[in-house]
């Protein structure tokens, strides 16, 4: 492995020069702080484009020769570039270049990137998602949670409506389940991209659709299950527009908030009754009851 760092945005030469030696995996350790609301909140302003960031990198290589080589390269076009070399145990490069790339478990699902697919014969419904920008791989507790809850209904013949589906995940999940008609929408074209890349590599059946749109301006269809992984501040000025989309005796699956924020969410949703509550890493999801 090659440990890189640098003060500068000499990124893409870094990039260019190791990609001749074949690199097997680049960590990224720079630290991005997220903005207020994080990344998938519409109502904060455009997000100015970061400073540039001190490059740091470790670039894993699968044997030392193409390391070495790599560093002489880096030395020669890039000489202000400190890089070391370091030796690591084959399972240890292995185990960390997979690490946040990895298959991961929640309810009866299991979301997985196309390179960490489960045996065909595991006893959960898998959910294959093509990492990308679009927010939803598993890998954030909201989006665990929301599948955790969803595991636990019977969505035979519900309709479902999932409002911001980032990577199209609780959609699948709903489709998945059963013969339930399932609309997933998002503001963004960039996730409704990415998840129509995504439900392409699963079978999934023909009851399942993809929308741009902002429910807040343009009211979706109402239905018997609303999934809502949002923010608390979306869900709490939101509450009145979405609870007006779960139908009658309908139940609606409410995340992407926290212990600050849970009062006013479930203060927004007067008219549910609250079934369930999770919690993981500080975040909450509801399952909620009309
Ligand atoms: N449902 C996925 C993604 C949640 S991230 C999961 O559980 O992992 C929240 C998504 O909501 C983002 O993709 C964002 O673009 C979308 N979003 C935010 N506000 C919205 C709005 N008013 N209407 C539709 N989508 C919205």
């Amino acid at each position: 492995m090659l440990r890189a760092a640098v003060v500068d945005d000499s990124e893409e030469l870094v990039s260019a020069v190791i990609a001749d030696f074949s690199p097997v995996a680049i960590h990224d350790l720079a630290e991005r702080p997220l903005p207020p609301g994080g990344l998938w909140d519409p109502t904060y302003p455009p997000i100015p484009d970061p400073p540039p960031t001190p490059l740091h990198w470790n670039v894993c290589f699968s044997d030392a020769r193409e390391r070495d080589s790599a560093a002489a390269a880096i030395r020669a076009s890039l000489p202000h570039l400190s890089v070391e070399s370091v030796d690591l145990p084959d399972e240890d490069w292995a185990a960390r270049s997979q690490a946040a790339l990895k298959a991961v478990h929640a309810g009866r699902f299991i979301v997985a990137p196309p390179w960490d697919l489960p045996a065909e014969d595991v006893a959960a419904t898998v959910i294959v998602i093509e990492p990308s920008m679009g927010f939803g791989t598993g890998h954030h507790a909201t989006t665990r949670m929301c599948l955790r809850l969803l595991s636990e209904i019977d969505v035979a013949d519900a309709t479902v409506l999932d409002l911001g589906t980032g990577s199209g995940v609780l959609s699948m999940a709903a489709a998945l389940m059963g013969k339930s008609s399932v609309v997933g929408i998002d503001i963004d074209q960039d996730a409704i991209d990415s998840a129509e890349t995504s439900a392409r590599l699963n079978t999934l059946p023909d009851t399942l659709a993809f929308q741009v749109l902002d429910f807040r301006n343009d009211a979706p269809k109402p239905a018997d299950l609303v999934l809502a992984n949002l923010t608390g501040g979306m869900l709490t000025s939101s509450a009145a527009s979405m609870a007006a989309l779960v139908r009658p005796g309908g139940q609606m699956i409410l995340s992407g908030f926290d212990h600050t924020e849970v009062d006013r969410v479930v203060a927004g949703f007067a008219g549910f009754t609250e079934a369930e509550r999770l919690t993981e890493d500080n975040w909450i999801a509801l399952l909620l009851h009309r």
